[in-house]
């Protein structure tokens, strides 16, 4: 009964009829009285805050004015009409014009009325024009209480039907008394007290129609907040539910593999995070229950250690495992570091990737399904179909943020039972987005480095201190050194980017000749073989300066590296300049980033620079590239439907989505099953905004 009312067909709400409610619907999505109660203004006019004329600068954004209509012009060919409009204050006048909607503006706006102007302003001299404003009839006598007037979004088609922000306004003046006591409840008693929140009549009202600026921002929080509150509920209860189906294996024994390493072979102490992060999934692996989890490290924080840890449980406890890395070159560091790091325990170990021969495979093969083989590193031919595991315990993915969700899943089915799953990266995850995302993974987070690490200093310079940036090479590696330049490889402009990267090779050979010095260099275009070859050198330090494209992104290790150099630093995202950086600071030496770039630089690349010149800190850096980007962006499209919030924003109310989180933790602790009668509307809030939202379950 109750939600009928809301369900009503936008069409017979008074001032709509069929017309109206076909724009209603294809301009915003519009069909029934919910969903014009939940088209929220996205502005307030407020009557109190304009300002003179006379106080226009050029500079100001947006600004508000209080004016008289003093002459109204219609100039231009047929085809090309503009309206021109002079208006005035106290303190001077100004012009308006517009080249759309002449016909229409020109017979509302009334010359000796009086008008709320909104806009930006440009000054050309003395001269202050407004190109396109928000024009609205200031109605005097309005009382003080109301002074906060709601703007909605409207489109040019809307308002050829009346449906500017001003007529949504009075269709919305119309809805909101009709079902002012109907909306139904949607958090409970207990959650709106806690947080003080006004109930939900009061919040739809104060939302469109704001009785002042405090019980607006109220309301506009407590909706933000039921947005974010219902995501996570969502999604938490999805974790609960997928934990309590899926056993796993149990690995209880901490045996003698693992002890053996621990007490004898460690080649240093392990970090508290380090500690912490293995307990977690010690305890885990422990539980009988199957594992999902993603750690979260900042590049150089140590998770390889914790990843050969992981392994050797599994070992113990007679289990293989398998670890996946999205590049060649990291498969075979990691292949490298974990045969280091295990030789002295005799345990059998194997790379696979595209390039193994044929021969080689196939022994890998049967060693894997007769359980001969403990440990599979490898690339994405971990997942071909042919190779089988006698019996997989657990996969470890490294960098995830390089894998798709499907070959994850593909992963887990390599055995009757699903192998534990850990997932690494050093892509640190806002925060934020951790928690609304990953909502059904446990997180674990290491959120020191090892000791003795010297923050990296990080330098932006421009193309043309080129000389200064060689010299500071030379002394670099004079002190024994070695040094990376990276140059960009962006699709689109590909054979540019290539001509760059050997115009920029050429021209550091030239500097560093041989035999002093030995340069080397490595691309996607290269063979495999070549690729690695150069990049053996490097490491071995047989070569003092690697030039590459973003090949050499993640993972790689070469403590003796000090220098990194990036060309072109404009083109590069924040995260991923992050990640180049991280391939320098890594042994004990003074480390250092140059960022070089050309004059010209956007707004938000200069913000992008300036914040890696700031700061070291992956988190830090990943709350701005999500403020820069936007969620959708940073975590890819295929999930940002679901964070198609009204109100909420990611970046900004992190706040909230920490206050939703710890909430929501505490309501399915006291009722898991939402069985109590106070939290009856949560449930049937959840219920409904299941159903709205089925790809809810493809998450992660
Ligand atoms: P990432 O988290 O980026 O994968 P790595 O596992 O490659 O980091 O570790 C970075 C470097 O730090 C490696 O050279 C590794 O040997 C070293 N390392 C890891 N843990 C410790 C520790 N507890 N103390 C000192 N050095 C460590
Ligand atoms: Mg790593």
């Amino acid at each position: 009964m109750i939600n009928s009312l809301l369900h009503t067909s936008i069409e017979y709400l008074k001032g709509v009829g069929p017309k109206r409610a076909d724009v209603l619907k294809s301009e915003l999505n519009i069909f029934r009285y919910r969903d014009l109660l939940n088209h929220f203004p996205f502005r307030y006019v407020d009557r109190t805050q304009t300002i003179l004329i006379k106080n226009i600068l050029e500079s100001t954004d947006n600004v508000q004015l209080l004016v008289k209509i003093i002459d109204v012009k219609e100039l231009g060919q047929p085809r090309k009409k503009r309206l021109v409009v002079t208006a005035s204050d106290e303190s001077g006048s100004i012009q308006l014009v517009w080249f759309r909607g002449v016909k229409w503006l020109k017979s509302a706006v009334k010359v000796g009325e009086y008008y709320v102007v909104f806009g930006k302003p440009t000054v050309y001299g003395n001269r202050i024009n407004f190109n396109h404003p928000e024009i609205e009839l200031e109605e005097k006598n309005k009382n003080k209480a109301g002074s906060l007037q709601p703007v909605y979004h409207s489109t040019e088609k809307l308002a050829a039907f009346g449906l500017h922000s001003k007529g949504l306004e009075n269709l919305m003046r119309n809805l909101l008394p009709q079902v002012m006591n109907v909306i139904p409840l949607t958090l409970s008693k207990r959650i709106e007290q806690k947080n003080n929140f006004p109930n939900v009549n009061s919040a739809y009202s104060n939302i469109h129609f704001p009785q002042d600026k405090i019980a607006l921002q109220k309301s506009i929080l407590r909706l933000k907040y039921e947005e974010l509150f219902f995501l996570q509920l969502g999604m938490t209860r999805q974790k609960i539910n997928t934990r309590k189906k899926s056993k796993g294996y149990i690995f209880n024994k901490v045996g003698n593999n693992f002890n053996d390493f621990f007490n004898n072979h460690l080649p240093f102490e392990l970090t508290n995070a380090q500690k912490r992060v293995v307990k977690e999934i010690r305890k885990d692996l422990g539980s009988g229950m199957h594992m999902n989890r993603l750690l979260q490290g900042d590049v150089g924080s140590g998770k390889t250690l914790v990843a050969v840890l992981t392994i050797l449980l599994a070992i113990d406890n007679g289990f293989q495992a398998c670890l996946m890395a999205p590049t060649e070159i990291l498969a075979n560091q990691h292949f490298k570091t974990i045969l280091n790091f295990l030789k002295p325990l005799g345990i059998k170990i194997s790379l696979l990737t595209g390039s193994v021969k044929k021969a080689d495979r196939k022994v890998i093969h049967e060693s894997l399904e007769n359980g001969s083989l403990n440990i599979l590193v490898g690339t994405h031919a971990l997942i071909e179909d042919k190779v089988k595991f006698k019996n997989l315990g657990i996969s470890i993915i490294d960098e995830q943020h390089r894998f798709g969700v499907a070959q994850r899943a593909k992963l887990w089915k390599k055995n009757n039972f699903p192998p534990h799953v850990l997932v690494m990266t050093a892509t640190p995850i806002p925060r934020t987005l951790a928690m609304t995302f990953y909502g059904d993974l446990e997180v674990s987070v290491i959120d020191e480095l090892p000791p003795g690490r010297k923050p990296i200093n990080t330098i932006h310079r421009f193309d043309s201190s080129r000389l200064k940036v060689f010299q500071f090479i030379e002394d670099e590696i004079k002190k024994g050194h070695q040094v990376y330049i990276v140059y960009p490889l962006i699709e689109e402009s590909e054979k540019l980017d290539y001509k760059d990267l050997m115009d920029g090779y050429e021209s550091i050979v030239r500097r560093f000749p041989l035999p002093h010095y030995k340069v080397s260099i490595v691309h996607g275009k290269m063979k495999p073989e070549a690729k690695d070859y150069e990049m053996s050198q490097f490491v071995k330090g047989q070569t003092q300066i690697m030039v590459a494209t973003t090949v050499i992104e993640v993972g790689v290790d070469v403590p003796n590296a000090s220098l990194m150099i990036i060309e072109s630093a404009e083109k590069f995202g924040l995260s991923q300049l992050h990640q180049l950086r991280g391939r320098v600071g890594r042994g004990a030496e003074k480390s250092y980033c140059i960022l070089m770039s050309g004059y010209k630089l956007s707004k938000e690349a200069k913000i992008r620079l300036e914040t890696m010149v700031r700061t070291n800190d992956g988190f830090e850096i990943s709350e701005q590239d999500l403020k820069i980007r936007g969620p959708g962006d940073v975590m890819g499209t295929q999930q940002s439907g679901v964070l198609d919030f009204k109100l909420a924003n990611l970046a900004r109310d992190g706040q909230l989505v920490q206050l939703a989180k710890i909430d929501v933790d505490e309501l399915l602790n006291m009722d898991p099953h939402l069985s109590s009668s106070d939290n009856q509307s949560i449930n049937t809030e959840l219920l409904r905004q299941i159903k709205l939202k089925p790809n809810w379950s493809n998450i992660s």
